[in-house]
């Protein structure tokens, strides 16, 4: 089966490398030449909004699938003429706006932070007033990696913000004193057969994933429910196929939908190793209408994401149980560049492991103090 994947960055390529054994095939198209894909697998080089592309890349593809958030929705229903695209484009129109995500939880009746509506040039103090201070000011579109984001504290934040406003919808949010954040990455095969994946307990700086805990320690059975439930609503919602995140934030014992990714998702990586069926391998089933595997965790697992710069292959590979992948993409400061899965047995052990871990692994940039676990500041 020939499958095509819009973005070639390091989601497509494990998403290829977990659908080779399975005999599948892969063509990406991707505006890069230097997209990591490259080395695994054919790509055409171009525009997500160049049709010449697109009708090379879509030539004898069987389903077409995205791991890049914001491809233009256009594009996806030029496709959608030509050839299969799962997750279907409502999911992606959806998850790229903030708001219409926001007033999907509300209307499914997901609990979701305190939000409204900033359209352009309205007048921003009157809308922190319906939500409160401290807030969130987002960007609807176009925000990823606590990009296009603002925390307003004072009233004087608010003038600051608004003073320099760029001419573009915003929404804001209640600031949320959020105990830890938690995400589900969920599936939902052609038959609408659902399946979900312990939550996982990450941990961010400067907006960015440094870490993932799965699955995440101490969770009720009923706020794994809860994310359960959540994922299935907005599944059968939008009559979803393959891999769905939803992050959370853990508020007074309750779940607040922060937002959803529809594709598989950077917390969801630790699943390679710590799972019985990697969330990469499932979003190929879901999308070729195969049996979705066994989400089952295997012990206890954390994925450190390498941000910036990565270590020496020869330090990582000598701890116990350490998996590195390594995306082939060139050193720049935020970049995601790879990431290391640490195994163990139970929570306790990936504990005391982390206590071995080497320097590199040690800085407080990687939010490690010895147990896995970092001390909470929202936002940062
Ligand atoms: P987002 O792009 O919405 O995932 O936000 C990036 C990160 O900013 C989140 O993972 C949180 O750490 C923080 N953040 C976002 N929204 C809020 C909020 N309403 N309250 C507190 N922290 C937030």
């Amino acid at each position: 089966m020939s499958i095509g994947i819009l973005g070639g960055g390091q989601l497509g390529y494990m998403l290829a490398l977990a659908g080779y054994p399975l005999g599948l095939r892969f063509r990406f198209l991707d505006p890069s030449p230097e997209a990591p894909v490259g080395r695994i697998a054919p790509r055409v080089t171009g525009d997500f909004t160049d049709r010449a592309a697109l009708e090379k890349f879509a030539h004898g593809l069987e389903v077409v699938t995205y791991e890049f958030e914001n491809v233009p929705v256009d594009t996806v229903h030029f496709l959608a003429k030509k050839v299969s695209v799962f997750p279907p484009p409502r999911a992606l129109e959806t998850a790229q706006d903030r708001l219409r995500e926001k007033e999907l939880f509300e209307k499914l009746g997901i609990a979701t932070t305190e939000f409204a509506s900033v359209p352009v040039a309205y007048d921003l103090d009157s809308t922190v007033k319906k939500v409160g201070l401290p807030a969130v000011l987002k960007t609807r579109r176009m925000g990823y990696d606590g990009k296009g984001q603002w925390v307003l504290r004072t009233a004087e934040d608010v003038k600051i913000a608004k003073d320099g406003l760029p001419k573009q919808p915003f929404t804001v949010e209640r600031f949320v004193p959020f105990t830890r954040e938690l995400s589900v990455i969920a599936v939902r095969g052609k038959a609408g057969e659902t399946a979900f994946y312990p939550l996982v307990e990450n941990h961010h700086r400067n907006g960015i994933l440094r870490l993932s805990l799965a699955p995440a320690p101490g969770v009720a059975p009923e706020i794994q429910k809860a994310a359960e439930d959540a994922a299935r609503q907005v599944l059968e919602a939008l009559n979803y196929v393959g891999v769905l995140a939803i992050e959370f934030f853990e508020c007074d014992g309750k779940l607040l939908a922060n937002e959803m990714a529809p594709r598989v998702h950077n917390s969801g990586h630790w699943t390679i190793e710590g799972a019985v069926t990697s969330q990469f391998e499932n979003h190929l089933r879901a999308i070729c209408g195969l049996p979705l595997g066994s989400t089952t965790a295997i012990g206890a697992s954390a994925m450190i994401n390498l941000i910036g710069e990565v270590p020496e292959s020869v330090q990582v590979l000598a701890i116990p149980s350490a998996h590195l992948h390594l995306y082939g993409k060139e050193p720049r400061p935020g970049r995601k560049l790879g990431h290391v899965t640490l195994r163990a047995a139970s929570f306790e052990q990936l504990t005391s492991r982390f206590l071995s871990l080497p320097g590199f692994f040690q800085r407080p940039d990687f939010c490690l103090d010895g147990t896995g676990r970092k001390s909470k500041s929202p936002g940062a």
